[in-house]
């Protein structure tokens, strides 16, 4: 569920180039992204190896720091501090979880946790053993607050480190490849763990390989080549490759329609694959001698136009804007929708299953009219 909208971003990227130069020359990680993440948003970031996922991390945490472009966290510009001052602000805002958990060896897991609470200074020093000692009972090892990293399995270990992430109460977790490292039972120990922060209002952003894992957060970020794809283009087209998702992204128009507007008419010849991205519209089948039927209801993710531009023709019917609000259109031309099936033979066929269920769906509504006055192409 998406939470409410919130007028401040809890992240904001915009145009963020990131260029690694080197002796052999020079490299763009990140090519012009923008991204904003809204508080209480638990966000997956998926792409190939290479694609530049921990660069993006690293820009949100101010690890590192942009070639050109902003980074705006908490509304803070965050390039705009000194050293310290950002270390400072990280330790009290950002929660780190990495692959490879990076406790101290020969200190306990309650020394661990409390090790970012003397950096920042943050809680009184009696405090923060009753404190780590309480975030090692909600992961679960309060029973093992007192033994050493070594002593604990590795899924125990995992969950410590996000026990130290949380120990200033950071509003900001990010996580490269939690789960990375682990076997699925202790995976789902950590990602229930991140569920558990989100529905408390932090925001997660939260890299991983695992589609099972993404399933469970509120966002999919798709990375290709340094490029954000388009989110709508992901979600309408979840088995499209990254670099084909990237190469619609690139080609896609937006169009903007106001409460009630008319987008298509039926009958007439359409032009575009039209993809939702916000708001939704009503699929409505012109009545001939009774009023109008509205047959469905598309939202953000779903798309429309496909049947003509597959079979060739004119709408089957009308489509108008939700009268509850504007609606916000991405549109791809039909030769870039062809290429885009060509590419891909599994949505391919989903869509032709969609188109299928879609025409099965209108004619079913069209016998149950009374007065209909002849079948419908
Ligand atoms: P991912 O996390 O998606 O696997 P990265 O963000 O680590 O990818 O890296 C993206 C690209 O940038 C890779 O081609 C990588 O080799 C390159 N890269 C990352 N860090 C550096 C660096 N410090 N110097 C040079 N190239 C780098
Ligand atoms: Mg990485």
């Amino acid at each position: 569920m998406m939470p409410a909208a919130s007028p401040a971003p809890m992240i904001e990227l915009r145009q963020v180039v990131k260029t690694f130069s080197n002796a052999a020359g020079s490299f763009e990680a990140l090519r012009g992204v923008d991204l904003q993440l809204m508080p209480g948003e638990f966000v997956s970031i998926v792409g190939r190896s290479g694609s530049g996922k921990s660069t993006l991390l690293n820009m949100i945490t101010g690890i590192d720091f942009p070639t050109s472009g902003r980074v705006l966290v908490g509304g803070v510009d965050i390039l705009h501090l000194s050293e310290s001052r950002r270390a400072q602000w990280r330790g009290s805002n950002v929660g780190i979880v990495f692959q490879f958990f990076q406790l101290l060896p020969t200190l306990t897991l309650l020394e661990n946790v409390m090790l970012p609470m003397d950096y920042v200074g943050a809680y009184g020093f009696d405090e923060r053993p009753g404190r780590a000692l309480a975030l090692l009972e909600r992961v679960g090892l309060a029973a093992q607050a007192h033994k050493l990293p070594a002593a604990v399995s590795i899924g125990q270990q995992q969950s410590a480190a996000i026990a130290r992430a949380l120990a200033t109460d950071p509003p900001l977790i990010v996580a490269d490849e939690p789960t990375g490292n682990l076997d699925s039972r202790a995976a789902a120990v950590i990602i229930e763990l991140f569920e558990g922060l989100a529905a408390q209002g932090k925001t997660i952003a939260m890299v991983t390989h695992d589609p099972t894992l993404t399933e469970r957060t509120n966002r999919t970020v798709v990375i290709s080549d340094g490029m954000l794809v388009n989110e709508t283009v992901a979600r309408a087209f979840p088995l499209l490759g990254h670099p084909h998702m990237l190469q619609a992204t690139r080609l896609l128009e937006r169009r903007t329609f106001q409460p009630g507007a008319t987008i298509l008419r039926q009958g007439e010849a359409v032009g575009s694959l039209f993809l939702i991205e916000r708001g939704c519209v009503e699929v409505v089948l012109l009545g001939r001698r009774r009023s109008d039927v509205t047959v469905a209801r598309l939202c953000p993710g779903d798309y429309f136009g496909e049947i003509e531009l597959l079979r060739g023709g004119r709408s089957i019917a009308s489509i108008r804007a939700a009268p509850d609000g504007p609606v916000d259109l991405l549109s791809l031309s039909p030769e870039a929708f062809r290429q885009l099936l060509e590419s891909s033979p599994l949505t391919a066929d989903s869509l032709a299953e969609t188109v299928a269920a879609r025409l099965r769906e209108n004619r079913a509504h069209d016998r149950r009219r009374p007065g209909r006055d002849g079948g419908r192409a």
